[in-house]
């Protein structure tokens, strides 16, 4: 029985895993689940799951938590904040953490992760942006397991040999379905609405991760996420745009072998993959369907269209303090996006700013996971800083 404890369990991959981990009650325990802001969705997921420890953000949710829950069942341990998620990581009875937790917010749970040598499905790409030489490092040293969540990097995980880049391999393709709004009129960009951006043709997820998906900078966070999951330098990825999200991604070998993986777009695969690996179990996914397939088509990214994802590229050809700067200023503007306080294009407009000024003044190297925080926190204030002024 391996026990697992989920990290963002209220959210759209929360719901996926809980959904696999429900079919396999033989196999997997759900030993912990956090949630945020949705306390009363944690509470009904607990009920049903029976977790032994569940994490809240601070002691007034955990007042809420402890008034809603019916006091005929025995009520589970509640931890409290980042520490509190810290510990659960650490936790001798966690044997897998699934790292779910959207932004930067989820970094430092899947370190303390790390740092304990637990088998990790990391579907927070934000954390390998951010620290991902760190991050890995830690990875390596305390003998812990990395297994990907992120669809593309699932893909490419499943057609490399063990999971594993070698000297073969010729270059890895992360497919993009380009979001929605890869065929409109680029100038009608900046009047999209938050409700437009979300909207995705594909894939249902949360609202920051759709918001990346329309500016195409969550492809970019997936290059730089590839780079440092399977120790590849960027000229050999490659960023494919696939409309139809069919194939999930390509591994390139150097005898001219194309491995693909191929799906329906349901994030259940992904995680089916990671949570029984090395076995395959089964996903409650429904059987391909080809006669509802017509075609695949492909086209290479426009990065006049997208110029988020030439900032990622730019970003991560410079350094590390830019990848920092350029995840920490795009959370902060999708956030002033979602709250109609900026226009779609200015999420593009801003991380540039951060990181022709901005990420320019930093001084000296990230050789400390709290140097990233301090970084992550710094570019943050920077980036309100500079939208308060403008906006
Ligand atoms: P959601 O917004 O649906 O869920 C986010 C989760 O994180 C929720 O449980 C939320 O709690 C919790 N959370 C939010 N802010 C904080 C915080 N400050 N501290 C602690 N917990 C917090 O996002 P997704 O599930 O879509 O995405 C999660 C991660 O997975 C992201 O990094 C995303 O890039 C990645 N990912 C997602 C995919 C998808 O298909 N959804 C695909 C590939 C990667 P609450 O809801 O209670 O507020
Ligand atoms: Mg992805």
């Amino acid at each position: 029985m391996q026990n697992i404890a989920i990290f963002g369990a209220t959210g759209s991959i929360g719901d996926s895993t809980l959904d696999v981990i429900h079919k396999h009650a033989d196999r997997f325990s759900v030993y912990a689940l956090s949630a945020h802001s949705r306390i009363r969705k944690l509470l009904e997921l607990s009920l049903v799951h029976h977790p032994k420890v569940v994490i809240v953000p601070d002691v007034a949710a955990e007042k809420t938590f402890r008034q809603l829950w019916p006091s005929e069942v025995s009520m589970p341990e509640i931890r409290i904040g980042s520490e509190g998620l810290c510990a659960t990581a650490r936790d001798p009875e966690a044997d897998t953490v699934v790292a779910a937790i959207v932004g930067t917010a989820g970094l430092p749970s899947a370190f303390a992760a790390a740092q304990a040598g637990k088998r990790i499905l990391l579907a927070n790409k934000e954390a390998l942006v951010a620290a991902g030489s760190l991050f890995m490092e830690t990875v390596r040293k305390n003998n812990a397991t990395l297994l990907p969540l992120d669809s593309e990097h699932n893909a490419i995980f499943q057609c490399l040999p063990n999971g594993k880049y070698n000297a073969q391999v010729k270059r890895l393709i992360l497919t993009a379905s380009g979001g929605p709004f890869r065929n409109i009129d680029p100038a009608g960009l900046s009047a999209v609405t938050p409700e437009q951006a979300c909207k995705h043709p594909n894939w249902s997820m949360g609202r920051k991760i759709s918001i990346d998906s329309a500016t195409m900078l969550n492809k970019g966070l997936e290059v730089i996420e590839a780079k440092w999951m399977f120790d590849v330098d960027a000229s050999r990825i490659d960023v494919l745009v696939h409309p139809e999200s069919t194939i999930h991604s390509l591994v390139e070998y150097i005898d001219g072998s194309l491995l693909a993986q191929l799906g329906n777009p349901d994030m259940r695969i992904p995680i089916s993959y990671a949570l029984g690996y090395p076995d395959r179990i089964e996903s409650n996914t429904e059987s391909f369907d080809f006669s509802r397939l017509l075609q695949l088509n492909f086209e290479l990214p426009d990065y006049q269209r997208f110029p988020c994802l030439r900032l990622a590229f730019d970003a991560l050809k410079s350094s590390q303090a830019d990848c920092v700067v350029l995840n920490a200023s795009n959370e902060v503007a999708v956030d002033y996006f979602l709250k109609n306080k900026i226009k779609f294009t200015d999420i593009a407009v801003t991380i540039e700013k951060m990181l022709d000024g901005f990420a320019g003044t930093v001084k000296g190297a990230l050789c400390h996971i709290d140097d990233v925080f301090e970084l992550d926190a710094m570019a943050r204030s920077h980036t309100s800083e500079l939208l308060n002024a403008t906006h």
